[in-house]
């Protein structure tokens, strides 16, 4: 009755190198988790591991090694799977995520649902999702904005003393909704002094504006900021929301930092029952990793899925942003098939 665990490594590749504050990547290699129960059904989800939290594709393979010894002998028994998959690991965020949707994808396949629709969820509810331009030289932000035209909200990675430089040559060719992303690049005397900017520039909201830690400072400038402020970085799991509480108007949820598909409706339940904003979120993924979020987006204000449309190829198909229109898959499960 055992479930059985195999994996495969991705490589995935951005059309673009991809920078944000900390630094500039191109290529990731991603894990492909397959879980295969006795009639052979298989239940999929993918590892997209950061180093900045402490992960690799390396750390996922191993951890899955030992995450594989705690699985549930019956899929649907996804609360204590969760439960005990965190117990046996308490990080390694990223692996356990992927079990956890192969564990939802196989379920749902087995019922022979979408997991939207397992979780009674509206796909037409999900909000527009944004489309990055990463850290680059202007010429390049000016061409990937172009390039970005038909995503009606652009998310701008700033956090560099070429800010100023960088909104402006984005508002020089579009004014359309944009968003900034600073990965907690600015210290608290750097973001008030952008707050002028950011305001004239029309910007909607700023995304962790300084370091994860410095919640005081997250208060100060939330006091004075007329946009309202998302948590990323400074938000791993539910566990990290009442703090935050009055130092940010929302929070950034992505898979691999909270471990879950559960994880992430529990966050959504704690920061809605502190009156805040939830945004969903990636890494650089393929479609098979945004599609697990993306059965999410319905129960969000913003959604920020565009790590596959990033991407040079894509191994998989399934959610889609299309022009920043969230559309779920109708298949069972998450829905994701092979490209
Ligand atoms: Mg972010």
């Amino acid at each position: 009755m055992a479930l059985r665990l195999s994996h495969e490594i991705l490589e995935i590749e951005t059309a673009y190198p991809f920078g944000i504050a900390r630094g500039t990547v191109q290529k990731y290699r991603r894990v492909w988790v397959r879980l295969t129960d006795e009639d052979g059904v298989e239940g999929w989800g993918e590892a997209d591991p950061s180093y900045y939290y402490g992960e690799t594709a390396d750390t996922v393979v191993a951890a899955l090694a030992t995450l594989g010894t705690a699985l549930p002998a019956d899929p649907f028994d996804l609360e204590a799977a969760e439960a005990r998959l965190a117990a046996t690991l308490k990080y390694n965020p990223a692996a356990r995520s992927a079990l956890s949707a192969a564990l939802h994808d196989l379920v749902g396949k087995r019922l022979g649902v979408p997991l939207w629709k397992l979780w009674g969820l509206d796909p037409a509810a999900a909000p527009p999702s944004d489309f990055t331009i990463g850290l680059d030289t202007l010429d390049v932000v000016r061409r990937k904005v172009r390039e970005a035209a038909a995503y009606p909200i652009l998310k701008i990675k700033v956090g560099t003393p070429d800010d100023r430089a960088v909104l402006q040559a984005v508002r020089e060719e579009t004014d359309k909704k944009i968003r900034v992303d600073a990965n907690a690049g600015w210290t608290l005397k750097e973001a008030l002094q952008r707050l002028p900017l950011l305001e004239e520039m029309g910007v909607e909201l700023i995304e962790q504006p300084l370091a994860p830690d410095d919640l005081e400072g997250l208060r100060v400038l939330r006091s004075v900021s007329r946009l309202p402020i998302i948590a990323d970085e400074s938000c791993k799991t539910a566990a990290d929301i009442p703090r935050l509480v009055g130092a940010v108007d929302g929070i950034n949820i992505k898979l691999a930092k909270c471990g879950s598909l559960r994880e992430a409706l529990r966050m959504i339940a704690v920061a809605r029952a502190h009156q805040m904003s939830v945004m969903i979120g990636c890494m650089m993924e393929s479609s098979l990793g945004i599609t697990a979020a993306a059965h999410l987006t319905p129960l969000v204000d913003y959604v920020d899925l565009d790590g596959a449309a990033l991407l040079k190829h894509d191994p998989f198909r399934g959610a889609s942003i299309e022009g920043g229109k969230v559309t779920l898959p109708t298949l069972p499960g998450l829905g994701v098939t092979q490209r």
